[in-house]
């Protein structure tokens, strides 16, 4: 049960939630209570119940005299706001019958229903095991084909049998969605709306951004060859410094000889990141000793060619798994960027993968910021868009992330078209279109891990029945407060700035 009610805090804390009492948790009398399975409450205060797996899902349908529903596979699509949606494929547990009121409907689904003449509402999705599946993205498991060929050594065998494979997907398109890319922010939402339609005044949660910011985007490039180093890289660099983007520039410390002076150039004019050693493609394969090892001597030699400290990581091939990020945090980096929120196709396990999120979170004290938006290699070598097409792509998913008020992460190798004589002209139309929004945050990926941690330690005390934050210094002024005064299923949620 504690491990239950800690995933339900995890919702809280994303959205710096302060009313939310968890479970039989009921200590101030302001708040409602949120439930993860059925409870013995007999609270005055409001209660929302999410059902935990088929057997409580029964119980609670038994004990409130409800009819149950349960499906497989509902696809579940709510407003965000008025326009930007929110989706999840999952299983659902429907409650209805007469004295059962719908609050929150998706299609036939009943997600949030009250009892009525009662404050019972009960969800007809277990947030708690729904979250708990999705983040077993983190783990990414090397396909058998994979650690044959890495055996051979045979790296450059990889793209060519991946591209065979990807060339008899019909179309990886349509596999990137609203439901594949970021299901954890349904459930998100299902969670704060919840709240607001159980609670009896505005619900306050904290911005995600600085005050005046809706979103971040940070522009980020892994440099793949010596090539791309001396050529694609100024070239990335010359459109960026015309809009004064800093970027981040991750790159392999032993796989082509590096200049001092380029990189300590990358250093300041935006951000080194460390991209492995070798990049052979064998990060998660070698012994956890030998991987600590790479990336201590990553981070050393591009220290010592900076003369500036690293703190970030993205791995080769966006490898990832819980061991290496805890590898990394032991190695002293402070964030990595190696999860896709979904990506159609991993080279290392052949299927599609990612975390499903598009904002930061924070495992093994990194953090860890998603690739969010389809990495260009997927979309011009893999799926074999142009870079037109790529770009109104990429356009398409950085409008939506900034509407649920995510952080867009874009990836550009300078080794690929972007890079490439002759593409200045898309890739400045690109980081024009991306940037334009007064409300967009361009930060570098370090900016984006220390605005979140700085977030995450953000605390609320109850006083006279006002939130108020614990940070008062002047680091508290950037953040900004605002309310959920209503949500409906038309326009998504209603928040407004707090004085
Ligand atoms: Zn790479």
């Amino acid at each position: 049960m504690p491990e239950n009610l800690s995933v339900l805090e995890g919702y809280a804390d994303f959205w710096k939630n302060p009313h939310a009492l968890l479970n039989d948790v009921n200590n101030s009398g302001t708040g409602l209570i949120f439930s993860a399975g059925d409870s013995e409450s007999n609270f005055e205060e409001p209660i929302v119940i999410s059902p935990t797996g088929e057997e409580d899902a029964k119980s609670i349908a038994h004990k409130y005299g409800a009819e149950l529903s349960i499906k497989e596979d509902s696809m579940i699509k709510l407003p965000f706001s008025k326009d930007a949606s929110v989706s999840i494929r999952t299983r659902t547990y429907d409650f209805t019958g007469p004295g059962i009121e719908p609050v929150i409907k998706s299609g036939s689904n009943n997600v949030l229903s009250k009892l009525a003449g009662k404050k019972i509402f009960l969800l007809s999705i277990d947030l708690v095991n729904a979250y708990r599946r999705l983040m077993r993205g983190i783990e990414d498991k090397p396909h058998r084909r994979f650690l044959i060929v890495s055996k051979l050594g045979a790296y450059t065998l990889i793209p060519q049998f991946i591209r065979n494979r990807a060339f008899k997907k019909e179309d990886g398109l349509d596999d990137l969605r609203e439901d594949t890319i970021a299901p954890v922010e349904c459930l998100r939402t299902i969670f704060l709306a919840s709240l607001v339609k159980a609670a009896e005044s505005p619900v306050p949660v904290i911005g995600f951004w600085r005050k005046g910011k809706n979103y971040a985007l940070a522009v980020t490039h892994d440099v793949e060859t010596q090539e791309g180093m001396e050529s694609g890289v100024w070239r990335l660099l010359g459109v960026e410094e015309k809009f004064g983007i800093r970027s981040t520039w991750n790159v392999p410390s032993d796989r082509y000889p590096l200049s001092k002076d380029t990189i300590s150039k990358l250093a300041k004019v935006g951000e080194l990141g460390c991209h492995d050693t070798r990049h052979d493609g064998k990060l998660v394969l070698v012994r956890p000793d030998e991987q600590a090892k790479r990336l201590h001597d990553c981070k050393d030699s591009l220290e010592e060619a900076s003369g500036q400290s690293v703190k970030g990581f993205r791995s080769p091939l966006l490898q990832h798994n819980s061991q290496l990020v805890g590898i990394l945090s032991k190695a002293g980096y402070e964030f990595d960027s190696s999860i896709p929120s979904w990506e159609v196709l991993s080279p290392t396990s052949l299927g599609p993968h990612g975390v499903g999120t598009v904002f930061p979170f924070i495992s093994s004290g990194i953090v860890e910021v998603p690739v969010s938006l389809p990495q260009d290699h997927q979309l011009l070598r893999v799926i074999g868009l142009s870079p037109a097409d790529t770009s109104s792509t990429l356009l398409k998913f950085s409008n939506w992330i900034g509407k649920l008020g995510g952080a867009c992460v874009l990836l550009v190798h300078p080794d690929y078209e972007y890079g490439q004589p002759g593409n200045e002209a898309e890739y400045q139309k690109l980081l024009e279109s991306l940037a334009r929004s007064p409300a967009c945050d361009v930060m570098t990926l370090g900016g984006i891990a220390r605005w979140w941690k700085f977030r995450e330690r953000i605390q609320w005390k109850l006083e006279d029945g006002r939130p108020s934050s614990d940070e008062s210094r002047s680091d508290s002024d950037k953040a900004q407060v605002r309310l959920a005064t209503d949500y409906n299923e038309q326009n998504g949620f209603t928040l407004e700035d707090a004085a």
